[in-house]
């Protein structure tokens, strides 16, 4: 998990105003273990921010990414865009069927930077390892579906 104040003076440095609405932002990306969407910010926040629109979500989204603040991990089969404020190294495991994200600590993947940064030279900004597969809940489901 990040912190809400390093997502919004990323956001100052960048020279972006950082107004309640954006400092909102910063807080909900910060502090969800949910991958969430633009949509999903925009609904969560609409509430508290009757002028919110969903165009200062992308930007803002857009100015995060851009300064190595917040990942972009892609759609897990729902087409959306999910978004992922923690850039320490960790796995994301996607469930092609509720399309919900979880974040697994693993430390393979600390060894994986070293081992790439040795044979690439590359200086690596950040890593997306996303797995793919039926969630427990899903399966349990899915378990139901065949039974009937
Ligand atoms: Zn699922």
């Amino acid at each position: 998990m990040s912190n809400p104040s390093t997502l919004t003076t990323s956001l100052q440095k960048a020279g972006m105003r950082v107004t309640p609405q954006r400092v909102a932002i910063c807080e909900l990306l910060a502090n969800s273990h949910e991958h969430p969407t633009a949509a999903m910010i925009y609904e969560e926040l609409k509430p508290r921010f009757s002028s919110l629109s969903l165009a200062t979500v992308y930007n803002t989204l857009d100015a995060l990414v851009t300064l190595g603040a917040v990942n972009v991990l892609g759609h897990a089969g729902d087409d959306t865009v999910h978004y992922d404020a923690d850039t320490e190294p960790h796995v994301n495991l996607a469930c092609i069927s509720c399309s919900r994200i979880i974040d697994i600590p693993s430390e393979h993947v600390t060894h994986l930077d070293a081992e790439i940064t040795a044979a690439s030279g590359y200086k690596l900004l950040g890593a997306r390892v996303l797995y793919y597969g039926l969630c427990p809940e899903c399966q349990k489901k899915q378990i139901e579906i065949t039974r009937n």
